[in-house]
């Protein structure tokens, strides 16, 4: 048996996992354990790798929002970014829609009220007798996620912090100095568990003997298809339903198309619906003139939210030094940044950094402890919360 003695141990490679591990190792001993060979194989390495700051409920917003110096390397380090911005349409039946979202004071004064036929000017496949009008956001990113993870992963090694790969956590008991995590051969002693494990965080919560939070891992499609003959498309906007029905935009020379399915699942190795390929196909094609000829590639993944789609960041109730960082939804890469900073805040009993407050984040807003009261059974999964709530 391979002992290794650390301050931190983060479960979980992926994106969330790896960009707190950088944070934390510049003055603690982190080390991260990761079940699958690559650390990006699951949720990171299958996003949209879109970065806008109207996604999302007000704390993602906020996060967002505060992680775009990062990613656009205004911080002092390499950008992540490529402007792309979004255009986020509205059908007449949807106006009401359109407007409730823009009423929201961080979403008015970062967009603009366009009608169709400009929204049909910058993305000439829309068809003008759909899109009624359109909130323009010119702050949505392409970001380069595998760069992103990768320099979060170099960081971390960089300062001294380890990555072990094919290494599945199987045990988590509590003992007088800490923790004791097993996998396989490896046995590995620290002071604070980070449960960073996306999809399988419920589980590991229930391995330490913590109550899951209600975390619901959902299914999302996306789908590769030739553009339109004779249009130059690199430019065009990110295009999204207001009601998030679907969303598309140019990748690499293909059209990314989502019917933004949120299809429950267990955690897993995530592929792809065939029905829910040709759903992204139709919808996108109610919306645009879009001859779809053949898909090129699908695949799905899980973005996984808790009960009120916030993040859930902090220590539990009940294991002792058992930190979450969890339930990233379908936000986990444009909020990374500032969620590491603020995470890694948290977990060392630190302020929350000023910039992320100022930019509007509520930190109760991720506290774990917000699902207590209405979690009674200590053992109750996932569907029974969303009974709940
Ligand atoms: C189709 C799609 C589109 C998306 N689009 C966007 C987007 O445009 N913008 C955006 O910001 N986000 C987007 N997302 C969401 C984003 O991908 C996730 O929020 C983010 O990747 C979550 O990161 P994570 O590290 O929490 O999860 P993961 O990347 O899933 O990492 C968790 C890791 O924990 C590991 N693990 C689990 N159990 C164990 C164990 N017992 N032992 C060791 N390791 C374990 C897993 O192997 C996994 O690698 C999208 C997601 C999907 C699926």
């Amino acid at each position: 048996v391979t002992i290794i003695q650390t301050d931190f141990l983060v479960i979980g490679g992926g994106m969330a996992g790896a960009s707190f591990a950088a944070e934390l190792s510049s003055a603690n001993r982190v080390v991260v354990l990761e079940q699958e060979e690559q650390p990006g194989y699951h949720a990171t390495g299958r996003s949209a790798a879109l970065h806008s700051e109207l996604y999302g409920n007000a704390p993602i917003r906020a996060l967002t929002r505060a992680s775009r110096a990062f990613v656009l390397g205004d911080e002092g380090g390499e950008s992540f970014a490529q402007p792309r911005g979004a255009l986020y349409i509205a059908s007449a039946d949807q106006l009401s829609a359109l407007e409730r979202f823009a009423a929201q004071p961080d979403v008015a004064s970062a967009t603009e009220l366009v009608d169709g036929k400009e929204a049909c000017s910058r993305v000439p496949i829309l068809r003008a007798d759909y899109v009624e009008a359109a909130l323009r956001e010119d702050h949505a990113f392409d970001l380069d996620v595998h760069g992103m993870h990768q320099h979060f992963l170099r960081l971390l090694k960089a300062r001294g912090g380890q990555l072990l790969c094919d290494t599945p956590v199987q045990s988590l008991e509590a003992t007088a100095y800490g923790w004791r995590v097993r996998s396989g051969e490896v046995e590995i002693r620290a002071s604070t568990v980070v449960n960073a494990a996306g999809a399988w965080a419920d589980d590991i919560a229930r391995l330490a003997g913590a109550s899951p939070v209600g975390l619901m891992p959902r299914r999302r499609t996306a789908v590769l298809v030739d553009p339109p003959h004779g249009l130059a498309f690199a430019a065009w906007p990110a295009v999204v339903d207001i009601e998030e029905q679907f969303y598309f935009k140019p990748d690499a020379g293909k059209l990314f198309l989502s019917p933004a399915d949120e299809t429950p699942s267990e955690p897993c190795d995530a592929y792809p619906d065939e029905l829910d390929v040709a759903i992204a196909v139709d919808r996108v094609q109610g919306a645009a003139d879009l001859p779809v000829n053949r898909v090129s590639h699908s695949w799905a993944g899980l973005r996984t939210f808790a009960p009120d789609r916030s993040p859930v960041v902090g220590y539990d109730a009940e294991a002792p030094r058992f930190f979450w960082l969890a339930g990233q939804g379908g936000y986990g890469i444009q909020t990374a940044a500032a969620l590491a900073r603020t995470a890694a805040a948290l977990a060392l009993g630190r302020p929350v950094p000023t910039d992320v407050l100022d930019h509007g984040l509520a930190p109760d807003a991720l506290s774990p402890l917000r699902f207590r009261k209405t979690l009674t059974t200590p053992h109750a999964g996932g569907p029974a919360m969303e009974a709940l709530s």
